[in-house]
């Protein structure tokens, strides 16, 4: 049984008000909070367990780094990865991808070569390919998505050609909440002999994800949305690929042994892990897994999904505000513009004065604000703690900020 308010009470942050209001978070889609036991682990992870990792030969820097090695093994599970052996450990999405395009794709793309992607990818998925546009020459294939904002995964076959090096796709869009089929994506990719670059900043967010059933050679996660701290997060990199990367960044940790002369590395996936990395951030990551594998991913994604039926029934009803994508495979995220209203920034600044939190604002996709023809909307993004009554709280806001603008 899914126990909404004992879960609210574990975010200590979902009790205290805004603007003299209780706190409506609808702003996930950015960053989550963080359960008790997340903030808790940090805490005890600094005030009695905290040392340096890997190098030291002292009780504490031991503990801490069982504790922060274990983070590997719980990644591997919750994306259902055959070994912790695929998972480098990062800061997050935006470096992972970088990770793939430094350490990956540029040694090996040459000129002419292509990359396909959406329309609908978030600039952490865009910007580092572009990279290899400006200095190497590749080209960046976009596919649409259709009127409901749908992504076809056969228009993303489709464009793979012979010249295609890398289909990078994610599993579920940042602004209209679309869910991708990157399983078939990725069947019809290898079937061609691509490899296939999934973000799942989102997707492992809102549902249950299995790498190895999806096949996808790389899978991004960042831990700040999955209701740990941010500055932590994972890429699973498949074997095959992880013996073809070479490292992006060089420093302590990822050698075996340095020389004037020479350097030799350690093995994967260290090997692509350089200097001090955010070890509180990862082991605080771990709790923040536990908490969401013992809720279970089936069950938040059911939750979720009726929040999301919800409000595509509220929203509905408002024939001045216009939801972008209507795909009812969705997650509960939710762009919208309202008729005659402001810019999206004043309306979030209205729904503000009500303790609502929401986003504005091109929301890092500007190729996707281009084909809808949009500067900005006003974003709503659900979480697991969420509830009815506050779709209810966002609805009479609207209605206060389409008063005041209609
Ligand atoms: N990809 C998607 C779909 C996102 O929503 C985000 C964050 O908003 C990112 C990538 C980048 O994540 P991070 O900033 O944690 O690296």
């Amino acid at each position: 049984m899914y126990d909404v308010a004992k879960i609210r009470s574990d975010f200590p942050i979902l009790s205290r008000e805004v603007n003299n209001k209780p706190l409506v978070y609808l702003d996930n889609g950015a960053s989550a909070q963080k359960p008790q036991v997340v903030i808790d682990a940090i805490t005890r992870s600094y005030s009695h367990e905290y040392a340096n990792v890997h190098r030291g030969l002292h009780y504490l820097s031991n503990l801490a780094t069982d504790q922060y090695e274990a983070v590997r093994g719980k990644i591997a599970k919750f994306l259902g990865a055959a070994s912790e052996d695929e998972i480098v450990l990062n800061s997050g999405t935006t470096e992972g991808i970088n990770m793939v395009a430094y350490g990956w794709a540029m040694p090996r793309f040459e000129a002419g070569d292509e990359i396909v992607l959406s329309v609908m990818e978030h600039h952490a998925n865009i910007v580092p390919w572009h990279f290899l546009r400006e200095r190497q020459g590749v080209v960046l294939k976009w596919v649409d998505v259709d009127a409901s904002g749908a992504l076809d995964p056969q228009a993303v076959i489709d464009a793979i050609g012979p010249k295609t090096k890398l289909v990078a796709v994610t599993q579920c869009s940042n602004v209209l909440g679309t869910v991708v089929d990157v399983k078939a994506i990725t069947q019809g990719a290898h079937a061609k002999g691509v490899p296939v670059l999934v973000d799942g900043s989102q997707g492992a967010v809102h549902m249950p994800v299995n790498v190895a059933d999806i096949g996808c050679d790389f899978y991004a996660i960042t831990g700040h949305k999955l209701y740990g701290p941010s500055g932590s997060g994972a890429i699973y990199v498949k074997s095959e690929r992880m013996a073809e990367m070479q490292p992006f960044l060089g420093g302590g940790d990822m050698i075996k042994d340095v020389s004037k002369n020479a350097v030799t590395y350690n093995d994967p996936p260290m090997k692509f892990e350089a200097g001090t990395p955010g070890i509180v951030q990862t082991i605080g990551f771990g709790v923040a897994l536990d908490y969401l594998m013992e809720l279970g991913m089936d069950n938040v994604a059911a939750h979720e999904a009726a929040l999301r039926d919800y409000t595509i029934g509220k929203l509905g009803g408002l024939n001045w505000l216009q939801v972008q994508g209507s795909t009812p495979d969705k997650a509960a995220i939710f762009s919208f513009t309202l008729d005659g209203a402001g810019h999206a920034h004043d309306i979030s600044t209205i729904l503000d004065k009500k303790g609502i939190a929401v986003r504005a604002g091109h929301h890092c996709a500007g190729p996707l604000m281009e084909h809808l023809g949009v500067t900005a909307t006003t974003r709503a993004s659900f979480g697991l703690y969420n509830t009815t009554d506050e779709v209810d709280a966002l609805v009479d806001a609207l209605e206060l900020a389409h008063d005041l603008f209609g």
